[in-house]
This record gives C-alpha cells, sequence and structure tokens, in this order.
C-alpha cells in the first residue's frame, strides 16, 4: 500500500463563504476530510500536514516554499509519494520553485486545488485530489511513475515548471503551452512516460537559498524611459526577468538599450522569455534581439514566467560566480525549457 503525505496549505479548496465580509476564507483540513470520504476507500494510506492557519495562494511567499521544501525533506524517506493542496492563483509558481529546490527528486509531488469550494455540489475539488492521490501512489515495476514535481488539474497531469494558470473561471484553469502533459485522465490514467523526466541515480538534495532581489520588467509601445530606470535602479536588484515580443524582440531606443546595458554591467542578470504563452525566444534572429544578446542578456528560451522568476531566485540563491550563474539559467536544470538553438 502506497504511504502519501497531503500537505494541506489552503485555497479555495478549502474555502467557505463568509456571510458577513461576504468573501471566501479558508477553513481547516477536517471540512476537506468530511466532505472527501472517498479518501478513505482508495486504499493510500495517507497522513495529513495542514497548514495553520491555512492561506489564499495569492499571499504565497520564497519562505513558504522553503517550509514546503523542509516539510518534504524531513518525511522524504518515510512516504512514497507528496499530494499538496494549494490555491490555484500561484500554484504555478509554487510548482516551479518546488522543482529548482526539490534536486534528484524520486518521488511525485503533485500539486492540486479547485476551482470551486469542496462543499459546493458542483466542486471540482474531488475529481483533482482523488486523482493527484492516485498518480502520488502508482508505481512501475517497483519505481514511482512521476518523479517530478506536477500539476494535476481538471484532468491534466502537467509538469509544474511547465505551466500556468490562464483561465479564472474554467475548471481547466491550467495550461502548458510549450510541452505534453505528462498524463491524462479518463476512464484510465492514461501516462505519456516519453515526457516524463528519468528517474535521478543520485540522491535528493534540497536547496533552501532562494534570492528575491529579482523583478520583472514586461516591455510594452510606448513604455517610459523613467519606468524602465525605476524597475532597474531598485536597490539590490540582482536579477529580471525581460518579458519581451515575439521571439524575444525588444524595442531599439539608445535609451533603453543603454538602461539595459548599464544594469548588466553593474552585475544585474537579465534573462529574456518572451510575452507569447507558446513558442521561444531566439536571440538574434531579429535585429531587434541582436542588440540584446550584445549588451549580454540572456536568453530564457521557451520558459514560462513563473519558472523563469523562481529559478532566478533560486539560481542567484546558490551564490555562484556570475557566469556560472548566467549559463545555469540558459540550461535546462528540471526539464523547464526546451534550447532549439
Ligand atoms: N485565491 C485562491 C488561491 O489561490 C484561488 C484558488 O484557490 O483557486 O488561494
Amino acid at each position: 500500500m502506497s504511504k502519501i503525505l497531503i500537505i494541506y496549505t489552503g485555497g479555495t479548496v478549502g474555502m467557505i463563504y463568509d456571510e458577513k465580509t461576504k468573501a471566501l476564507r479558508p477553513i481547516g483540513f477536517n471540512e476537506i476530510r468530511n466532505n472527501l470520504p472517498e479518501l478513505y476507500r482508495m486504499g493510500i494510506d495517507f497522513y495529513v500536514y495542514a497548514f495553520n492557519p491555512p492561506i489564499d495562494s495569492s499571499d504565497m511567499q520564497p519562505e513558504v516554499w522553503v517550509e514546503l521544501a523542509g516539510i518534504i525533506e524531513d518525511r522524504y524517506e518515510r512516504y512514497d509519494g507528496f499530494v499538496i493542496l494549494h490555491g490555484s492563483d500561484t500554484m504555478s509558481f509554487t510548482a516551479s520553485a518546488l522543482s529548482f529546490m526539490l534536486e534528484n527528486l524520486s518521488k511525485p509531488v503533485i500539486l492540486t486545488g479547485s476551482q470551486l469550494p469542496i462543499g459546493k455540489i458542483r466542486t471540482d475539488a474531488k475529481e483533482n485530489i482523488i486523482t493527484a492521490m492516485e498518480i502520488a501512489a502508482t508505481r512501475l515495476n517497483g519505481h514511482v511513475m512521476i518523479p517530478e514535481v506536477c500539476i494535476y488539474f481538471d484532468f491534466s497531469l502537467f509538469r509544474g515548471n511547465r505551466s500556468k494558470k490562464y483561465n479564472a473561471e474554467k475548471f481547466e484553469a491550467f495550461y502548458s503551452m510549450n510541452y505534453p502533459p505528462l498524463a491524462e485522465a479518463g476512464i484510465d490514467i492514461k501516462y505519456k512516460r516519453q515526457f516524463v523526466l528519468p528517474h535521478p541515480v543520485k540522491p535528493l538534495v534540497v536547496h533552501k537559498h532562494l534570492d528575491d532581489n529579482v523583478t520583472v520588467l514586461k516591455i510594452f509601445p510606448g513604455i517610459t524611459r523613467k519606468a524602465v530606470e525605476a524597475t532597474l535602479n531598485v536597490p539590490g536588484l540582482k536579477g529580471v526577468v525581460l518579458e519581451t515580443f515575439g521571439n524575444g524582440n525588444a524595442n531599439t531606443q539608445p535609451w533603453f538599450i543603454e538602461s539595459l546595458k548599464k544594469a548588466i554591467d553593474q552585475g544585474v542578470i537579465v534573462v529574456d522569455i518572451t510575452q507569447c504563452d507558446g513558442g521561444s525566444v531566439e536571440l538574434g534572429k531579429y535585429e531587434t534581439s541582436q542588440y540584446l544578446k550584445e549588451i549580454g542578456v540572456i536568453s530564457g528560451h521557451d520558459m514560462t514566467f513563473e519558472a523563469a522568476i523562481t529559478k532566478l531566485m533560486f539560481v542567484l540563491g546558490q551564490d555562484l560566480p556570475p557566469e556560472d550563474a548566467k549559463r545555469m539559467i540558459e540550461m535546462p536544470l528540471r526539464g523547464e525549457l526546451t534550447v532549439n538553438d
């Protein structure tokens, strides 16, 4: 019998409507347990670690990712897999951060939640939790099926650091534009084993240093010099995710190039990702990205924003020499990017 640890952090999955405030507010895990008697019929030996108080995931912070990584590290040998119940708003950020923090992961860490609270008749919470549990408990030839941090939501299992919340209304809240789902649940759960990361040969290493001296600069036609400079002059800044157009292109006004170059020369790592949901940065494909390459902007390839910003925090937290840090950002560490060029 597989032994699974459910880590309940909060989110809509465990919320009720508060008549007084007229807003949804988090409740404890017992309420979830009461609404999900099926959990006891699954043939899975499960235990629960519940955050007290549970949090709306919009309040998620890097310190909580460190806490989550620590909870998994401390109990790693005792469980076959982990299911994290989490609000959907920042689930992709948490999944991305954990994927970097848990190096050589050989057990499933499946995040899930729901769009409707578990107490609602039409809730999506039950299916999401039950199938996430089943995936976390599944083994093949003695090995776990999914040695990765994933998100299971609305019948699809996505690599966590490839996922994005794209819809606040549909039950299908997530997608993974640049990587296929690792499994799809219908009558059976169909695993796409060719897309799953290989089992690691080395033991788990948990990285708990994240550097939050990072920010994002999302460009748009008409962005002003003062807005760009204010962003790049944040005190202590070490890393910027530059969200550009198309294949990684940006405006070529001299003041814009100069501002970026100045930041890079001062040691700030600038990583280029595209504002498009699908596709990849190809630095140098157009003249409008050639200069970015020349001044030292590095390519985030086809990373999501969620993966890029958490990867920056993770890599900067390693205190590596700048060239090593840049190399690490440009290469795939946990299947979060594909290098095309
Ligand atoms: N605000 C909620 C959260 O992210 C939304 C959800 O769970 O879907 O915690």
